[in-house]
C-alpha cells in the first residue's frame, strides 16, 4: 500500500525545489532543473539521461522498463515565463508553502506536473509495478518561448535514439470546469496552429508638411480597422464536435437544444451568444471554432516630418485543425481589404488526435471510477503546448493534455498561468500525482490497487 501522506509531503518537496530553480525562459537556465531531477532519479536506481541542447539548456529523459507494448511518455516543460515580483504575495520563486498552496512561477505550468510525473515514476519503482510497456519520463527545456527549440523537437532531430514513445501524456488539459452545476474535465486532443504574418501597406513618401493622400499609414489603419469585430466563419474539429456534444447531453432540453446549434457552422456563432455560460468558456469557444487574427504590433515611420513609404502590422493568427495558411489568408483578405500586402512569417500546423484510442478511453475510465459524474471531454486548445515540436516530426505519435486539476472556488486557474500569484494546492498535487499514477498503471496492464 502506498502512503499517500507521504508522497502529499515528498511531492510538495520536489515542486518547491524545482520552483526554487529559477528557469525563466529566455534565457532558460533549465540544466540546473534537469540536473535536480536527475540527481532525484539516480538515487532511486534509475539511470537517468541528461543531455543539454545548448549550453545550460538542459533535459533529462528516465525510463521504466516494462513489457513490449509501445512506450507512454510522461511529458513536462522545466522553463518558466517571467514574474514580476512586486506583484506577488509571496516571491515567484521561493516556493513559499503558505494557505494549503505551494506558490511560485511554475506551480501550475508546469512544474507541478514535473513533480507529479516525477512521483509517479518513483512510486512504480518502489513499488515493483512491472507494467506491460516502458513508461519514460521527460523534463524538458524550452516550451515558453515561441519558437524555441532546445527542448523536444531538438532531442528528436538530433537524438532521435532518446524519443521512441508513440503515446505522450502532458499539459493542455485535465482541469474541471462548470455548466451550469454540471462539472467536466478536459483532456486536451488537439491545439490550433500558428499562422504569423504581416499586413505590408505602401504609399509615397513625402514632407510631413505637404500631405499627399496616398499614406501607408492611412492604408494599414483602414486595413487594421477592417478586423474590428470580424467575423471568421465556424469550422468545426472533430474534438470540438465530441466536447459540444458531450455537454449537451448533460444539459436540460432547452439549453441542450441551443448547444446542438453550435455543431452547426451556419448557426453557431448566434447560438453561442445566447449560452448561459461565463464570459470565459464563451471566448475560449469562440476561439475554437474559429480561425482568429489579433493585431499585436505595428511599425511605421521614424520621423514626426516624415511621411514614411511603408507601414506593418504583425497578425497573431491561429488555425483550426483541417485549416491551412492559405484558407486563413483567403479569410483574411476579406475583412483587410486590398492595400495591404499580407506576407506570412511562421507557420506550424494545426494538430488533432483522436479521442477514440485506448489511451484517451483509459484517462477517461479511470476519471469516471473517482468522479462519475464529471465525464471527460476531448478539448482544443486555443494556444500551443510542446506537441508542435513532436507532432510535425513524429507524426504517428498520440500526444493527450491531462494534468488532473479541480479548479478552487472563486479561482480562475487560467489567469494564474503566466499571471501573478501563481500557486497550487497542496491537495491537487496531490490528486493529480494519484490519478496519474493510475492511469499508468491501468494503461500498463495493472489494475490500480
Ligand atoms: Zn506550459
Amino acid at each position: 500500500m502506498i502512503n499517500w501522506e507521504a508522497v502529499r509531503a515528498e511531492v510538495t518537496r520536489h515542486l518547491q525545489a524545482l520552483i526554487r530553480i529559477d528557469t525563466t525562459n529566455p534565457p532558460g537556465n533549465e540544466s540546473e532543473a534537469a540536473r535536480y531531477l536527475e540527481g532525484v532519479l539516480r538515487r532511486e536506481g534509475f539511470e537517468p539521461l541528461f543531455v543539454e541542447s545548448a549550453p545550460g539548456r538542459g533535459n533529462v529523459l528516465a525510463r521504466l522498463a516494462g513489457g513490449d507494448g509501445p512506450p507512454l511518455m510522461l511529458l513536462g516543460h522545466t522553463d518558466v515565463v517571467a514574474a514580476e515580483p512586486e506583484h506577488w504575495t509571496h516571491p515567484p520563486f521561493s516556493g513559499a508553502l503558505a494557505d494549503g498552496c505551494v506558490w511560485g512561477r511554475g506551480a501550475l505550468d508546469m512544474k507541478n506536473m514535473v513533480a507529479a510525473n516525477l512521483m509517479v515514476l518513483l512510486l512504480l519503482q518502489r513499488e515493483s509495478v512491472r507494467l506491460n510497456r516502458d513508461i519514460i519520463f521527460a523534463a524538458t527545456a524550452d516550451e515558453e518561448a515561441g519558437k524555441g527549440n532546445h527542448g523536444p523537437g531538438w532531442i528528436i532531430d538530433n537524438r532521435p535514439d532518446l524519443w521512441d514513445a508513440p503515446l505522450i501524456i502532458t499539459e493542455g488539459g485535465g482541469s474541471d470546469f462548470a455548466v451550469g452545476e454540471q462539472r467536466f474535465y478536459t483532456c486536451q486532443t488537439g491545439q490550433k496552429g500558428l499562422c504569423r504574418l504581416r499586413l505590408i501597406a505602401r504609399g509615397t513618401p513625402g514632407h510631413g508638411s505637404m500631405p499627399h493622400g496616398d499614406s501607408a499609414i492611412v492604408k494599414l489603419s483602414r486595413a487594421l480597422a477592417g478586423l474590428a469585430g470580424t467575423a471568421f466563419p465556424a469550422h468545426m474539429s472533430a474534438s470540438v464536435r465530441r466536447f459540444v456534444e458531450g455537454i449537451a447531453s448533460r444539459r436540460p432540453a432547452p439549453e441542450a437544444a441551443l448547444w446542438r446549434q453550435v455543431l452547426d457552422p451556419a448557426t453557431a456563432d448566434t447560438a453561442l451568444c445566447a449560452l448561459p455560460i461565463s464570459s470565459t468558456l464563451r471566448r475560449e469557444l469562440g476561439a475554437v471554432l474559429h480561425n482568429t487574427a489579433s493585431p499585436t504590433m505595428a511599425e511605421a515611420g521614424s520621423k514626426i516630418n516624415v511621411i514614411p513609404g511603408e507601414a506593418t502590422a504583425w497578425i497573431d493568427g491561429r488555425l483550426v485543425p483541417g485549416q491551412t495558411p492559405e484558407n486563413f489568408v483567403a479569410e483574411l483578405r476579406a475583412f483587410v481589404g486590398d492595400e495591404v500586402a499580407i506576407e506570412v512569417d511562421q507557420c506550424t500546423p494545426p494538430l488533432e488526435a483522436s479521442s477514440d484510442t485506448p489511451l484517451f478511453r483509459t484517462i477517461a475510465a479511470v476519471m469516471q471510477k473517482r468522479e462519475p459524474d464529471a465525464p471527460v471531454l476531448p478539448y482544443l486548445m486555443p494556444a500551443g503546448t510542446d506537441a508542435k515540436h513532436i507532432v510535425p516530426r513524429r507524426p504517428e505519435t498520440q500526444i493527450y493534455g491531462f494534468m488532473p486539476y479541480r479548479q478552487q472556488p472563486g479561482e480562475e486557474e487560467m489567469e494564474l498561468i503566466h499571471g501573478h500569484d501563481e500557486r497550487t494546492s497542496v491537495e491537487e498535487l496531490l490528486f493529480a500525482t494519484q490519478v496519474l499514477y493510475e492511469i499508468v498503471c491501468r494503461f500498463g496492464g495493472v489494475e490500480y490497487r
